[in-house]
């Protein structure tokens, strides 16, 4: 019997991982046939300059329209072409698009506003990103200063002096760097007079109480002022009520993001609002 249940045993174990490899080769399929097929797509969400009170500034973020299972979020698949080893040329093709979208406004008379391009730590990791990001600014004839590249206080942890070097490139070569999420790792506050970056992302989770919780508004308050301090452009994220903007205009924010200005958005409707802000 003991005999017996030792089989069964192994025959279930085999049997999960091999649905564990099914399931690992399907997403791996899955992902390499998106962007064989063109599933992906960027949205593009406004960045409100608080001086102007305009766009400068659009975030492109990743979407995927699967044929069943409709729109995927990319906190789904981000992560799994991150562990497929596919986010190298998924990032790329995001940039890609991104590039050529905001070259192409400017082509047709609309503001020159920058791009915000979300990277994650995997890309960081092939050592040459910053010669495949400039023939990618290249072939979409944009200019490096309308660039901005967004990353987690989590890749600077990882291996500060290569991560710091490659900053101090891509700054040199003419992109901005902005801290996305900021507040929510686990590193010191010291550390950000180190890194050779332009703008701070006050995370979202500190934005949505303030200004009716003390402590969150009293954390956002704080990290414009630390960031002033620093010269750096503070924004928030996840701007969604006017109660919000006006804590936030009256610490002297440089810009927001959110739902309150509007969601993130296809290229056709983001064209709209830069052709109503030019009016
Ligand atoms: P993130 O870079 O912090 O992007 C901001 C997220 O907040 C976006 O979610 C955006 O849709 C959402 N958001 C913006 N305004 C509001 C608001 O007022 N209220 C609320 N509740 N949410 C708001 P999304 O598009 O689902 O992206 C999630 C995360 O996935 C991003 O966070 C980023 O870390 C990652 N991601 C997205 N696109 C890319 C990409 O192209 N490459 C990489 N590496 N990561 C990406
Ligand atoms: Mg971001
Ligand atoms: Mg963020
Ligand atoms: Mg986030």
């Amino acid at each position: 019997r003991a005999k017996e249940r030792g089989r069964n045993h192994y025959q279930l174990y085999n049997h999960a991982i091999g649905a564990q490899v099914m399931e690992y080769v399907a997403i791996e399929n899955g992902i390499r046939q998106a962007l064989e097929r063109s599933e992906f797509q960027v949205f593009y969400q406004p960045q409100i300059n608080l001086a102007t009170g305009e766009i400068d500034c659009v975030e492109a973020l990743a979407r995927w329209l699967h044929p069943e299972l409709g729109w995927v979020p990319p906190n789904q698949f981000i992560p799994a072409a991150e562990e497929h080893g596919l986010i190298v040329r998924l990032g790329e093709w995001i940039l890609r698009t991104a590039c050529s979208q905001t070259r192409s406004w400017q082509k047709n008379g609309l503001p020159h506003i920058r791009v915000a391009v979300n990277f994650s730590v995997k890309q960081f990791q092939s050592p040459n990103l910053c010669d495949r990001i400039m023939q990618i600014l290249a072939e979409t004839d944009l200019e490096p200063q309308y660039l901005e590249l967004e990353i987690t206080e989590s890749l600077v942890m990882q291996d500060q002096n290569t991560v710091i070097k490659m900053l101090r490139q891509l700054q040199s070569l003419g992109m901005r760097v902005s801290i996305d999420d900021f507040g929510t790792g686990y590193s010191s506050l010291s550390y950000l007079r180190l890194l050779p970056v332009s703008k701070v992302k006050i995370d979202a989770s500190f934005v949505r109480e303030t200004p009716q919780n003390n402590e969150d508004a009293a954390i956002t308050s704080a990290i414009i002022a630390m960031a002033h301090n620093l010269n750096l452009i503070a924004i928030a994220e996840g701007v969604e009520r006017k109660e919000q903007l006006e804590f936030l205009r009256s610490h002297n924010c440089d810009a927001v993001q959110g739902y309150l200005f509007s969601r993130p958005v296809p290229a056709h409707e983001a064209t709209l609002l830069l052709q109503a802000q030019f009016k």
